[in-house]
Protein backbone atom coordinates (compact mmCIF):
# COMPACT_ATOMS: atom_id res chain seq x y z
CA UNK A 1 0.00 0.00 0.00
CA UNK A 2 0.97 3.42 -0.68
CA UNK A 3 2.11 5.60 2.13
CA UNK A 4 -0.44 7.81 3.72
CA UNK A 5 -0.45 11.17 3.37
CA UNK A 6 -1.66 13.79 6.09
CA UNK A 7 -4.32 14.94 3.69
CA UNK A 8 -5.71 11.09 3.28
CA UNK A 9 -6.45 9.98 6.72
CA UNK A 10 -9.76 9.97 8.53
CA UNK A 11 -10.18 12.20 11.32
CA UNK A 12 -11.86 11.66 14.03
CA UNK A 13 -13.48 15.05 16.34
CA UNK A 14 -12.72 15.30 20.29
CA UNK A 15 -14.42 18.09 21.25
CA UNK A 16 -12.84 21.49 19.64
CA UNK A 17 -9.71 19.32 18.76
CA UNK A 18 -9.59 16.85 15.78
CA UNK A 19 -6.92 13.87 16.11
CA UNK A 20 -5.62 13.11 12.42
CA UNK A 21 -4.99 15.41 9.45
CA UNK A 22 -2.30 17.62 10.04
CA UNK A 23 -2.37 18.52 13.84
CA UNK A 24 -0.90 17.36 16.45
CA UNK A 25 -3.57 15.80 19.69
CA UNK A 26 -2.29 16.00 23.15
CA UNK A 27 -4.12 14.20 25.87
CA UNK A 28 -2.87 14.52 29.25
CA UNK A 29 -4.06 13.90 32.60
CA UNK A 30 -3.75 11.37 35.66
CA UNK A 31 -3.73 7.44 35.18
CA UNK A 32 -6.58 7.46 37.78
CA UNK A 33 -9.50 9.98 39.04
CA UNK A 34 -8.58 9.82 42.46
CA UNK A 35 -10.02 13.11 44.61
CA UNK A 36 -11.97 16.31 44.32
CA UNK A 37 -8.40 18.40 44.44
CA UNK A 38 -6.50 16.34 42.19
CA UNK A 39 -9.04 16.26 39.49
CA UNK A 40 -8.99 19.90 39.92
CA UNK A 41 -5.77 20.55 39.91
CA UNK A 42 -4.79 18.49 37.30
CA UNK A 43 -7.42 19.81 34.81
CA UNK A 44 -6.44 23.20 35.43
CA UNK A 45 -2.68 22.24 34.82
CA UNK A 46 -3.36 20.47 32.13
CA UNK A 47 -5.45 23.09 30.11
CA UNK A 48 -3.16 26.21 30.77
CA UNK A 49 -0.73 23.86 29.18
CA UNK A 50 -2.16 24.03 25.76
CA UNK A 51 -2.91 20.40 26.04
CA UNK A 52 -6.26 19.53 23.74
CA UNK A 53 -7.92 16.80 26.02
CA UNK A 54 -8.07 15.36 29.82
CA UNK A 55 -7.89 11.83 30.48
CA UNK A 56 -8.54 9.86 33.71
CA UNK A 57 -9.16 6.20 34.86
CA UNK A 58 -12.78 6.19 36.26
CA UNK A 59 -12.79 2.09 36.40
CA UNK A 60 -9.31 0.55 36.15
CA UNK A 61 -8.26 -2.84 34.88
CA UNK A 62 -5.60 -3.34 37.50
CA UNK A 63 -3.10 -6.38 37.56
CA UNK A 64 -3.61 -7.31 41.09
CA UNK A 65 -7.51 -7.25 42.66
CA UNK A 66 -5.83 -5.76 45.17
CA UNK A 67 -4.38 -2.99 43.53
CA UNK A 68 -6.46 0.45 43.36
CA UNK A 69 -9.53 -0.26 41.12
CA UNK A 70 -10.94 3.24 40.82
CA UNK A 71 -13.55 5.11 41.67
CA UNK A 72 -16.47 3.78 39.71
CA UNK A 73 -19.41 6.84 40.10
CA UNK A 74 -17.77 8.94 42.37
CA UNK A 75 -15.04 9.24 39.81
CA UNK A 76 -17.00 10.49 36.81
CA UNK A 77 -18.62 12.60 38.81
CA UNK A 78 -15.57 14.00 39.15
CA UNK A 79 -14.60 13.78 35.77
CA UNK A 80 -17.53 15.88 34.52
CA UNK A 81 -16.94 18.42 36.99
CA UNK A 82 -12.82 19.41 35.54
CA UNK A 83 -14.67 18.52 32.15
CA UNK A 84 -16.69 21.12 33.16
CA UNK A 85 -14.65 23.75 34.37
CA UNK A 86 -12.22 23.26 31.98
CA UNK A 87 -13.72 23.07 28.78
CA UNK A 88 -11.37 19.47 28.26
CA UNK A 89 -12.99 16.96 26.76
CA UNK A 90 -12.72 13.59 28.64
CA UNK A 91 -11.19 10.14 27.43
CA UNK A 92 -11.45 7.29 29.93
CA UNK A 93 -11.57 3.77 29.89
CA UNK A 94 -14.77 1.03 29.67
CA UNK A 95 -13.81 -2.04 30.58
CA UNK A 96 -17.16 -4.12 30.86
CA UNK A 97 -19.90 -4.08 28.38
CA UNK A 98 -22.54 -3.06 31.33
CA UNK A 99 -20.47 0.47 32.07
CA UNK A 100 -20.59 1.27 28.00
CA UNK A 101 -24.05 2.98 28.12
CA UNK A 102 -23.36 5.08 30.96
CA UNK A 103 -19.92 6.50 29.88
CA UNK A 104 -21.24 6.70 26.79
CA UNK A 105 -23.66 9.70 27.14
CA UNK A 106 -20.90 10.89 29.86
CA UNK A 107 -17.79 11.13 28.40
CA UNK A 108 -16.32 12.60 25.00
CA UNK A 109 -13.91 9.29 24.31
CA UNK A 110 -14.13 5.60 25.34
CA UNK A 111 -10.92 3.96 25.74
CA UNK A 112 -10.57 0.53 24.94
CA UNK A 113 -7.35 -1.02 27.41
CA UNK A 114 -4.80 -3.14 25.88
CA UNK A 115 -5.94 -5.82 28.44
CA UNK A 116 -9.40 -5.89 26.54
CA UNK A 117 -8.52 -5.27 22.90
CA UNK A 118 -9.83 -8.31 21.80
CA UNK A 119 -12.79 -8.28 24.45
CA UNK A 120 -14.94 -8.91 20.88
CA UNK A 121 -18.40 -8.39 23.10
CA UNK A 122 -16.97 -5.19 24.54
CA UNK A 123 -15.92 -3.92 21.30
CA UNK A 124 -19.12 -4.84 19.68
CA UNK A 125 -20.82 -3.30 22.85
CA UNK A 126 -18.81 0.85 21.85
CA UNK A 127 -19.24 -0.32 18.06
CA UNK A 128 -22.74 0.22 18.56
CA UNK A 129 -22.11 3.27 20.50
CA UNK A 130 -21.69 6.95 18.04
CA UNK A 131 -18.76 7.82 20.47
CA UNK A 132 -15.35 8.44 19.20
CA UNK A 133 -13.17 5.44 20.58
CA UNK A 134 -8.86 5.04 21.29
CA UNK A 135 -8.14 1.55 20.84
CA UNK A 136 -5.00 0.75 22.51
CA UNK A 137 -2.97 -2.07 21.21
CA UNK A 138 -2.77 -5.06 22.76
CA UNK A 139 0.27 -6.08 25.20
CA UNK A 140 0.97 -8.93 22.92
CA UNK A 141 -0.96 -8.32 19.58
CA UNK A 142 0.21 -8.59 16.26
CA UNK A 143 -0.61 -4.98 13.98
CA UNK A 144 -2.72 -7.38 12.13
CA UNK A 145 -4.88 -8.28 15.15
CA UNK A 146 -5.50 -4.65 16.46
CA UNK A 147 -6.54 -3.50 12.86
CA UNK A 148 -9.10 -6.68 13.15
CA UNK A 149 -9.64 -5.53 16.18
CA UNK A 150 -10.45 -2.09 15.20
CA UNK A 151 -12.96 -3.82 12.45
CA UNK A 152 -15.00 -4.42 15.07
CA UNK A 153 -15.59 -1.52 16.22
CA UNK A 154 -16.26 0.04 12.27
CA UNK A 155 -18.32 -3.25 11.75
CA UNK A 156 -20.76 -1.80 14.26
CA UNK A 157 -21.22 1.58 12.40
CA UNK A 158 -18.51 3.91 15.01
CA UNK A 159 -16.09 5.25 12.78
CA UNK A 160 -14.74 7.31 14.87
CA UNK A 161 -11.77 5.09 15.91
CA UNK A 162 -8.22 6.08 16.82
CA UNK A 163 -5.44 3.52 17.20
CA UNK A 164 -2.86 3.25 20.08
CA UNK A 165 0.78 1.98 20.40
CA UNK A 166 1.29 1.66 23.68
CA UNK A 167 4.02 -0.76 23.87
CA UNK A 168 4.74 -4.34 23.68
CA UNK A 169 5.93 -7.26 25.45
CA UNK A 170 9.42 -8.34 24.67
CA UNK A 171 12.53 -10.32 25.88
CA UNK A 172 13.74 -6.30 27.45
CA UNK A 173 12.85 -6.38 30.93
CA UNK A 174 14.79 -2.58 31.31
CA UNK A 175 11.72 -0.46 31.27
CA UNK A 176 7.54 -1.86 30.89
CA UNK A 177 6.91 -2.15 27.38
CA UNK A 178 9.04 -1.86 24.09
CA UNK A 179 7.51 0.95 22.56
CA UNK A 180 6.88 0.06 18.50
CA UNK A 181 7.06 2.96 16.57
CA UNK A 182 7.76 0.72 13.81
CA UNK A 183 4.43 -0.51 14.44
CA UNK A 184 3.29 3.49 14.18
CA UNK A 185 4.45 3.71 10.37
CA UNK A 186 2.86 0.45 10.00
CA UNK A 187 -0.35 1.56 10.92
CA UNK A 188 -0.44 4.26 9.13
CA UNK A 189 0.26 2.42 5.43
CA UNK A 190 -2.52 -0.02 6.50
CA UNK A 191 -5.52 2.38 7.47
CA UNK A 192 -6.82 5.75 6.99
CA UNK A 193 -7.50 5.65 10.67
CA UNK A 194 -5.27 8.30 12.84
CA UNK A 195 -2.75 7.11 15.33
CA UNK A 196 -1.26 8.66 18.95
CA UNK A 197 1.06 6.62 21.21
CA UNK A 198 0.91 6.40 25.03
CA UNK A 199 4.52 6.84 26.01
CA UNK A 200 4.41 6.44 29.49
CA UNK A 201 3.04 2.80 30.03
CA UNK A 202 6.09 1.87 27.77
CA UNK A 203 8.55 3.89 29.62
CA UNK A 204 7.42 3.10 33.36
CA UNK A 205 9.65 6.21 34.57
CA UNK A 206 8.60 9.38 34.23
CA UNK A 207 12.48 10.74 32.75
CA UNK A 208 11.76 8.75 30.06
CA UNK A 209 8.64 10.16 28.70
CA UNK A 210 9.34 13.31 27.21
CA UNK A 211 12.24 11.29 24.70
CA UNK A 212 9.32 8.73 24.05
CA UNK A 213 7.05 11.18 23.32
CA UNK A 214 9.01 13.44 21.12
CA UNK A 215 10.23 9.65 19.46
CA UNK A 216 5.83 10.16 18.87
CA UNK A 217 5.85 13.29 17.29
CA UNK A 218 8.85 12.71 15.10
CA UNK A 219 8.13 9.35 13.76
CA UNK A 220 4.96 10.69 12.34
CA UNK A 221 1.95 10.12 15.27
CA UNK A 222 -1.16 12.08 15.62
CA UNK A 223 -0.62 12.83 18.82
CA UNK A 224 -0.42 11.21 22.36
CA UNK A 225 -1.91 10.04 25.47
CA UNK A 226 0.41 11.24 28.43
CA UNK A 227 -0.11 10.33 32.09
CA UNK A 228 0.22 14.05 34.68
CA UNK A 229 -0.58 14.07 37.90
CA UNK A 230 -0.22 17.49 39.97
CA UNK A 231 1.57 15.57 42.90
CA UNK A 232 2.67 12.24 41.15
CA UNK A 233 4.31 11.05 44.59
CA UNK A 234 0.34 10.98 46.04
CA UNK A 235 -0.71 9.33 43.02
CA UNK A 236 -2.62 5.98 43.56
CA UNK A 237 -1.90 4.48 40.18
CA UNK A 238 1.38 4.80 37.76
CA UNK A 239 3.09 7.13 40.05
CA UNK A 240 6.15 6.71 38.94
CA UNK A 241 5.69 7.45 35.08
CA UNK A 242 3.62 10.16 36.01
CA UNK A 243 4.78 13.59 34.77
CA UNK A 244 4.74 16.56 37.05
CA UNK A 245 2.01 18.86 35.92
CA UNK A 246 4.29 21.48 36.12
CA UNK A 247 6.49 19.59 33.02
CA UNK A 248 3.44 19.71 30.57
CA UNK A 249 4.31 23.21 29.29
CA UNK A 250 7.76 22.27 28.53
CA UNK A 251 6.71 19.05 26.77
CA UNK A 252 4.27 20.93 24.64
CA UNK A 253 6.84 23.47 23.80
CA UNK A 254 9.50 20.55 22.47
CA UNK A 255 5.93 18.44 21.09
CA UNK A 256 5.77 21.71 18.17
CA UNK A 257 9.08 21.44 17.20
CA UNK A 258 9.18 17.45 16.87
CA UNK A 259 6.01 17.19 14.99
CA UNK A 260 6.80 19.63 12.32
CA UNK A 261 9.80 17.94 11.56
CA UNK A 262 7.74 14.77 11.21
C1 LIG B 1 -4.16 3.41 31.06
O1 LIG B 1 -4.23 4.14 30.06
O2 LIG B 1 -4.17 3.85 32.23
C2 LIG B 1 -3.99 1.96 30.85
C3 LIG B 1 -4.38 1.08 31.76
O3 LIG B 1 -3.40 1.67 29.66
P1 LIG B 1 -3.15 0.24 28.95
O4 LIG B 1 -4.50 -0.36 28.71
O5 LIG B 1 -2.43 0.63 27.71
O6 LIG B 1 -2.30 -0.57 29.89
MN1 LIG C 1 -1.83 4.04 33.83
Amino acid sequence: AAKRSRATGSVVRLGQTVIGGTGFAVIAGPCSVENPTQMTDTARAVRDSGAHALRGGIFKPRTSPYSFQGLGQAGLDLARAAKEETGLPFVTEVVDVRDVELLAESVDMLQIGARNMQNYALLREVGATRVPVLLKRGLAATVDETLLAAEYLLDGGNEQVVLCERGIRTFETSYRFTLDMAAVAVFRERTHLPVIVDPSHAAGERGRVIPLALAAAAGGADGIIVESHCDPAAALCDGKQALPTSDLPELMHRLRFAAAAA
